[in-house]
């Protein structure tokens, strides 16, 4: 087994409420290598007994957890951060292990996952409020920001432990309380977390995460979603999820931050550094085998630029490593599971016969093993294709040649989705109007890494709304407290 841990109690196997525990009705769900499909460990399939457990344990827990002064709170987040770091390599592997990125990229995401951790424990002693100049005489006037409440984190698979720690440190630092389900691919990261959270010294019932299969999400998401008691629901994930949460938490009101699918426009117009162009794309693009939600999904290149900058692309796709993540070579891992794959392979065919070339990949590589698809360079793409209307979600580049700098933003633009953008050019009248009149959360300007725990990451239009890290994201974990004291 080329990525087993050496810390074996970071495996807890079980549900974490106030204590580790299995699920009240026993029962369990396996979780599978996406590079051979071979099972390697299960999980508690919780239901609606143990999400009520949960919430009942961090409903009991708030009091004393808001009340804890800021400067506390934020020695036990330190201490996760540091344990987080610690652990670094068993965490990577795991990481890879269940969720089938390459290593480097796994140590990589724990990094990430860790720099949100710190960011939030600084953030948690500067939760200041106003003394408020007021209008008329004799009254003294105050905003004092409070957290909300139980908080309900529900996670993606594609970050196991970024996604966790993006919402858990905001709604700790903040005085919240968590209630978590993590994506049934990948649930050990997330136990893994929790038991250095508890390592860090987090009181039990403050933090609590129960794990379910697919067919049971829903079983224990609803529970959260329709108790008065959770004040606020933090997602990422898919749109039309995000869009039920939303419904269905309505009756109770609840806060929400929805961090949902994007549809990334990547353009690249006649004056850029075209050299800089290819390496910008290939990081964002091919990052996570392109199962990220700021993966660009649509090329835009301007006619004079098309060729040269086809040609210098196809070279560097044709040679990416595709192989186990636990191979130190692999650039490309498998993809989470065979549903992924089959729309990988939908897109791909629906594009061809719609009129794309394939200039590098292009079909299943079954020799690696069942998830695996080449890396793919399309020419000749359009609006018309699934691959421009719906996420790919994998290792898919599909090239539009365009004219104009007002055809180009209109088509990137024409989508319901709003989370990143990308674009080069090295006019700077250019680019002060394309980043402006570009309809999304996230813009890459000549650049094609976007995050940061210092910058506010977050979606427009249907990507939804919420800012996940940045001295902003920890308001979306608080709300404001008006005092207005007269007769003085
Ligand atoms: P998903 O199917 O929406 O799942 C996300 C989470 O919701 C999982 O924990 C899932 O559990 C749970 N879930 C599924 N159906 C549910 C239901 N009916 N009620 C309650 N919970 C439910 O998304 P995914 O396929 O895991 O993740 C990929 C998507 O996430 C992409 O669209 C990607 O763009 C987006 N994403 C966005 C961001 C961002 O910051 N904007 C970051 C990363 C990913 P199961 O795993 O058990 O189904």
């Amino acid at each position: 087994m080329p990525l087993s841990i050496r810390r074996d109690d970071l495996l807890p196997g079980r549900n974490f409420i106030g204590r580790w525990c299995e699920a009240r009705q026993g029962r369990r769900f396996d979780v599978a290598d996406p590079a051979t499909d071979t099972v390697f460990a299960s999980v508690p399939d919780s239901g609606e007994d143990d999400a009520r457990a949960a919430l009942d344990a961090a409903h009991a827990a708030f009091p004393a957890w808001r009340a804890m002064p800021a400067k506390q709170r934020a020695q036990v987040l330190k201490r996760w951060n540091d344990l987080i770091v610690a652990n670094q390599e068993d965490l990577g592997r795991l990481i890879s292990r269940e969720q089938g990125k390459p290593l480097a990229e796994g140590r990589g995401e724990v990094a990430y996952a860790a720099s949100y951790v710190e960011w939030f424990a600084e953030e948690a002693t500067r939760a200041n409020g106003d003394v408020i100049a007021a209008p008329v005489a004799g009254r003294r006037m105050f905003a004092l920001k409070e957290p909300v409440g139980v908080v309900a984190a529900i996670t993606p698979w594609n970050f196991p432990a970024a996604m966790i720690a993006r919402k858990i440190a905001p709604a700790l630092a903040a005085g919240c309380t968590v209630v978590c389900k993590p994506a049934e691919d990948t649930p050990l990261t997330s136990l893994a977390l929790i038991k250095l959270a508890e390592e860090a010294g987090v009181p039990p019932g403050v933090l609590n995460i129960v794990t379910a299969s697919r067919e049971r999400a829903a079983e224990v998401v609803d529970v959260w979603l329709d108790d008065p008691r959770v004040r606020k629901i933090s997602f990422t994930g898919s749109t039309p999820v995000g869009k039920h949460l939303a419904r269905r938490s309505a009756d109770t009101l609840k806060k929400l931050s929805l961090e949902l699918g994007g549809n990334a426009p990547f353009i690249v117009f006649d004056d850029a550094d075209l050299d800089a162009a290819v390496d910008g794309l290939m990081v964002a693009k091919f990052r996570n085998g392109g199962q990220t939600c700021v993966s660009p999904n649509r090329v835009f290149v301007q006619a004079g630029a098309h060729d040269a900058f086809v040609d210098k692309l196809a070279a560097r796709v044709a040679a990416l490593k595709v192989g186990p993540a636990g191979d130190e070579g692999s650039q490309i891992g498998p993809m989470i599971n065979a549903r992924a794959v089959d729309k990988i392979e939908r897109h791909v065919h629906d594009a061809v016969e719609r009129g794309a070339r394939v200039v590098v990949g292009g079909q299943r590589l079954a020799a690696v093993g069942r998830n695996y698809f080449a890396p793919t360079l399309l020419t000749g793409a359009d609006a018309t294709m699934a691959c421009a209307c719906e996420e790919t979600f994998g290792p898919v580049v599909p090239v539009t040649r365009f004219e104009s700098e007002d055809e180009v933003i209109a088509a990137a633009n024409s989508t319901p989705f709003g989370l990143a953008a990308y674009f080069y050019s090295s006019d700077v009248r250019r680019i002060w109007r394309v980043a402006e009149a570009l309809e999304a959360g996230l813009v890459g300007i000549n650049e094609g890494a976007l995050a940061a725990e210092a910058a506010p990451f977050g979606g427009v239009k249907e990507s939804g709304y919420g800012r996940e890290g940045s001295v902003h994201g920890l308001d979306d974990y608080m709300h404001l407290k008006y005092l207005c004291q007269g007769q003085l």
